[in-house]
């Protein structure tokens, strides 16, 4: 460890304890304090703790005073300090200042920061460092690539994938000088001794930086696609105001419908294209860079987002987006994922040039190797909270800390969007979002991060939690890695993943709501409320199980679960309501269904939300095919154009029927009532079912505290309106914000579940 020797004496120092709490591990944070203490002339040492950092500092009062405001001005970006608190000490001798290592080694294995955009002070140096003027891969003490790139731990340059990239004299001495900003930064390279672009066109290749921007610019001024590699991995771009080269990217992506992510120059140019309230614009700045889903104010082309009044906006994050922007005369560009249809992006260049140049006109690489693949994180604001949906760049692996022991245990995740979990002491490391298990390539991608995982954070798992689906293919892992195994209900995880993120550990009222999921009962669940801790659930009621025909075909096809809540509600008698919906409908197609219903033929039955979400889509004929994963509910709420205040009714008894919701559904629909005020009206009934079965619930039970997670969470009305009437009401709400709610925090829910099993059977 760094030793610094104590400049002078002084007959009144003191001594002082400081707390430093919140989130200042792996993020540069002990070398900072290293220097703020040489700067101020302390001695003492600084310490990593669970919940932060403790300082010893010995000095002037004055000097420690002021080392503590220089704490909170100036610390690194990635960090977060929620309080500092000075408490004096007996006096004690020391002789200079020094970092201590971690008592409990576990823990500091986990001080693996995420990748950090680059910073302001780089951005300048950018511009001034004579050695680094436009270096494309700029980066210090506080920014910088560094999951992407770390192998192994430590994490010292030579685990990384900056190894081959030898330093030169001067950033070798920028590297080892305390007071440096790039002290200790492992990735500091310059234009001397760093890693290069390369800009493959078809004809030639390109090697000089300023003619690879400016071919770059022109190409996209042009309407060409260019594969540009990332941070975590490949990306694809195009002007986002050039309708034909969006559709182009559309057509040759084979994307139908799901909306691109576009990066806008800088701040100002996002304003013009859309609203953003200040806990937006604190998200979308921040050093995580996330793609943040904003409302819409002006179009970009068409094609970015069809029939959506939001856009997935991000800023600049790395130095080379910079330097584009400084060149274009466009205000954004899409962003998309570098890959073919629904396998991971790519991260090799090889690959990148044997694949992408199916979609790209060219091909931008650079020569420092992804160690591991990030796609952008996907977040969204509501009631002023950042709502993460999809965590991977710059948030993963930041460990999830929870009051409960869950070492040793894996937690495989679900099917769609998977992101498993590995259990290190009282942390939860949850995976990069994964994908969907569906390919081998995605089933690859999992299996290699899983092990690459158990040897970054030292894990030897022991016990492994599943998914009580048989058929997942994580599920299947999870059995084939021959160790002692807990299934957990899928529903009981997505409550468990939001109570571990509050630290609940006690009964509360849990509405889980999505798509799908194993229930016990052998059916397929998803409009679930229970009363449950983190060990065990109680079911206390359900939406009305509904036969779902083609079983899962009706997540493609929503006007099949349409028709199925339509024919259990009017029996045959639908055939002639001569709605939008039915009149544009294939005949054959909908009496083989009724049939398929009739004979029960492969109709398996479900409580979904999801499932109810599709039908009210369909029977409205906002979205009978679905083109993408939960296209459905999506347009659905899209079509919500204002609020309203009205809603329809429901039944409840000892499950909850919607049968009068969509008889009176189909009465404004003959009525001529607009879809946007249908959409709004059932959206709002959702709403009052949630309250209503809470409200109850908490009658009978005294559980104030309701827990919400699952898909359906994802949709912005509900959410923010359910969780503003619970407040209103008194409740004690979680919702979750630093993990999704949808399947990919699954995981999560499946590691504390395990955990608390397995004490219970130890007492
Ligand atoms: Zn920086
Ligand atoms: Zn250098
Ligand atoms: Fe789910």
């Amino acid at each position: 460890m760094n030793k610094l020797k104590r400049l002078s004496e002084n007959f009144r120092d003191i001594t002082a304890n400081i707390r430093v709490k919140g989130l200042v591990q792996g993020v540069g944070f002990r070398p900072f304090i290293y220097r703020l203490a040489y700067r101020y002339n302390l001695t003492g040492w600084v310490e990593n703790r669970n919940d932060g950092v403790v300082i010893k500092a010995i000095g002037q009062e004055n000097k420690i005073d002021e080392f503590i405001g220089s704490i909170k001005r100036e610390a690194p970006v990635a960090s977060n300090i929620s309080s500092v608190s000075k408490e004096i000490k007996e006096h004690e001798e020391f002789n200079e200042f020094r970092i201590i290592k971690s008592k409990n080694a576990s823990k500091e294995i986990t001080d693996i920061s995420p990748d950090i955009a680059v910073c302001d002070a780089c951005l300048k140096d950018m511009k001034a460092q004579p050695h680094r003027i436009d270096y494309p891969f700029i980066n210090c003490t506080n920014c910088g690539p560094r999951f992407s790139i770390i192998k192994d731990l430590p994490y010292d340059r030579e685990k990384t994938t900056m190894a081959p990239f030898i330093m030169c004299d001067t950033c070798q001495k920028e590297y080892e000088d305390v007071l440096d900003r790039r002290f200790h930064a492992q990735p500091v390279a310059c234009n001397y001794c760093g890693p290069i672009y390369k800009l493959h066109l078809k004809s030639k290749t390109i090697n000089h930086l300023n003619e690879i921007i400016l071919t770059v610019k022109d190409l996209l001024h042009d309407g060409k696609i260019i594969a540009v590699k990332g941070i975590g991995g490949f990306q694809i771009a195009c002007d986002a105001q050039n309708q034909a080269a969006v559709k182009r990217l559309r057509d040759l992506k084979n994307r139908e419908g799901k909306p691109f992510a576009v990066m806008f120059k800088n701040v100002e140019a996002l304003k013009e294209f859309v609203f953003l309230n200040e806990a937006e614009q604190r998200s979308i700045t921040s050093w995580r860079r996330p793609i943040l889903i904003l409302k819409e104010k002006q179009k970009l082309a068409s094609d970015v987002s069809v029939g959506f009044n939001t856009i997935g906006t991000m800023l600049p994050y790395m130095p080379f987006h910079y330097l584009l922007f400084e060149q274009l005369n466009i205000p954004a560009i899409v962003l998309t994922s570098g890959n073919i249809s629904e396998e991971p992006i790519v991260i090799d260049n090889d690959e990148a040039l044997k694949t992408l140049t199916r979609i790209a006109d060219a091909v931008l690489t650079y020569n420092r190797d992804i160690y591991n693949r990030t796609d952008d994180s996907v977040a969204f604001i509501i009631n002023n909270r950042e709502r993460v949906i999809r965590r991977s760049r710059s948030y993963s692996p930041e460990p999830v800390n929870l009051n409960l022991n869950v070492d040793g245990i894996f937690a495989a995740g679900a099917e769609l969007v998977n992101s498993f979990c590995l259990g290190k002491g009282n942390q939860a490391i949850l995976s990069q979002h994964i994908g969907d298990l569906k390919n081998l390539e995605t089933l690859e991608f999992y299996t290699e991060s899983y092990k690459r995982f158990k040897k970054l954070f030292r894990a030897k798992p022991e016990l492994v939690v599943h998914d009580m689906h048989p058929d997942y293919l994580s599920t299947n892992f999870a059995k084939d890695l021959k160790l002692e195994t807990i299934e957990v209900q899928h529903h009981h995880a997505h409550i468990a993943s939001c109570m571990a993120e509050y630290g609940l550990d006690e009964k509360v009222i849990g509405v889980s709501f999505d798509g799908t999921g194993l229930g016990d009962d052998g059916n397929i669940w998803g409009g679930e409320f229970f009363i449950c801790d983190l060990a065990d659930y109680k079911r206390l009621t359900h939406f009305d199980y509904m036969p779902l025909p083609g079983g899962d075909q009706t997540t493609k096809e929503p006007w099949r679960t349409g028709i199925s809540y339509l024919y259990k509600i009017f029996g045959r008698e639908f055939l002639n309501l001569n709605t939008p919906f039915l009149k544009e409908l294939d005949h054959d197609k909908v009496e083989f269904i009724v049939q398929a219903i009739e004979k029960n033929i492969n109709c398996p039955l479900s409580s979904s939300a999801g499932r109810l979400f599709d039908a009210v889509a369909a029977i409205t004929n906002i979205c009978p095919v679905s083109k993408f994963h939960a296209e459905a509910p999506m347009r659905l709420e899209a079509a919500i154009k204002s609020n309203e205040s009205y809603a329809y009714p429901f039944d409840f008894g000892e499950t909850i029927s919607f049968e009068t919701t969509i008889r009176e559904i189909v009465e404004d629909l003959k009525e001529g009532f607009p879809v946007s005020g249908i959409s709004a009206k059932f959206h709002n009934t959702v709403i009052n079912v949630i309250f209503a079965v809470a409200s109850l619930a908490r009658k009978e039970t005294g559980i104030n505290k309701v827990v919400l997670s699952g898909g359906t969470f994802q949709n912005r009305y509900i959410l923010s309106n359910i969780e503003s009437k619970l407040i209103l009401e008194g409740f004690e709400v979680f919702t979750q914000t630093k993990v999704p709610s949808n399947d990919g925090g699954i995981a999560l829910g499946q590691l504390v579940i395990g955990a608390k099993r397995r004490e219970k059977t130890k007492d």
